[in-house]
């Protein structure tokens, strides 16, 4: 049973998830790319998951033949069956893990990579998060979902086979109810929304564009905190992946796919974390405020974390990063690369 907290010094939660404890980690003595007869998300292992909640697949459920399979996660950090109930005791407020926890299996290659999956394979993994998102929003319960993929051992990441994780919470994380309050402001100051006003700025400046598809670009942000990170970003109104149509999905896979191959190309087989930024699933009485105008000010957006230098004291204890590469110089480096 886990127990959702709030950090009333910090302003933030966090999850005791005692599960999480028993999670084994078998990337420490798995060689990279080395099929194990053992990875639960392998095509033919099917019956060592639990049963799916969703698949893209031609065959009859938890067998094989899929694209993409969607499970509870067994070493959950929060559950469902849960009211959603919370306890204040002075300085101490805390509520029951409530929420959902799946993962999505990107593919059934053990050691494919979004570098060299095929863009219908890319489509399928987008297409199967979204359907995820538009099906938890349903629960009325749940308020934000945080979509990301770990890879390698430095990314947080203890299962090689690739995988993303969906975890819905009751709660808002206090970063992004900033976020969104800042957006409002600015949106209600000059009429559009901050993130279209940045793409905008970067399409006209050039030097951090890494490549377009669609309305989709890749670029460098700015002040990026990670060397070589990459932000997707749309210049269409879209607040989340379930409001994209197919010609978007395809054109998002795409360009996935190439920014994965160009960053292979100057750093290897790198450690990275993913992370989707889409809007809250529902209203509660924290982000009740900003949902009405949502759609004008708040766009989805994909972030790609390089982890290539380990985080220190300065980052955690001030939340400001140290990146030794300029990302004018990773843009360039990255639109220039052979693929
Ligand atoms: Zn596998």
């Amino acid at each position: 049973m886990s127990d959702i907290r709030k950090d009333r010094l910090h302003d933030h939660y966090v999850l005791i998830a005692p599960e999480r404890m028993r999670k084994p980690d078998t990337l420490g003595n798995t060689a990279v790319g080395e099929p194990i007869d053992d990875c639960p998300f392998c095509e033919g292992h099917e019956g060592m998951t639990p049963p799916e909640i969703y698949a893209i697949r031609s065959n009859e459920a938890n067998a094989m033949h899929w694209s993409v399979r969607v499970i509870p996660n067994l070493y959950k950090a929060v559950q469902i069956e849960l009211d959603n109930h919370s306890d204040i005791d002075g300085m101490f407020e805390s509520r029951l893990g409530l929420g959902a926890h799946e993962i999505v299996i990107d593919t059934p290659q053990h050691d494919g990579r979004l570098s060299t999956m095929k863009v219908t394979q890319i489509s399928d993994w987008l297409q199967a998060i979204s359907e995820r998102i538009s099906d938890l929003k349903a629960d009325k319960r749940l308020i934000y979902a945080s979509v990301f993929k770990n890879h390698g051992t430095s990314s947080g990441a203890t299962q090689f086979h690739p995988h993303t994780q969906i975890i819905a919470l009751p709660v808002m994380p206090q970063s992004l109810l900033k976020r969104l309050e800042r957006g409002l402001q600015y949106y209600r100051r000059h009429g559009r929304s901050r993130l279209e006003d940045i793409l905008v700025n970067e399409l006209k400046a050039e030097v951090r564009i890494v490549s377009k598809k669609g309305t989709f670009t890749a670029f460098c942000p700015f002040a990026s905190s990670y060397p070589f990170e990459v932000m997707i970003a749309s210049t269409s109104e879209s607040t989340s992946l379930y409001k994209l149509n197919r010609d978007d999905i395809g054109h998002l896979a795409s360009l996935i796919q190439e920014v994965f191959q160009r960053l292979e190309a100057e750093l290897g087989n790198f450690n990275y974390n993913l992370a989707f930024d889409m809007a809250p699933l529902n209203s509660n009485f924290e982000n009740e405020p900003f949902m009405p105008q949502l759609e004008k000010y708040y766009r989805m957006n994909i972030r790609i974390m390089p982890r290539i230098y380990r985080l220190g004291g300065f980052e955690l204890s001030t939340g400001i990063f140290i990146n030794p590469v300029a990302p004018e110089e990773a843009a360039k480096l990255l639109r220039e690369t052979k693929i």
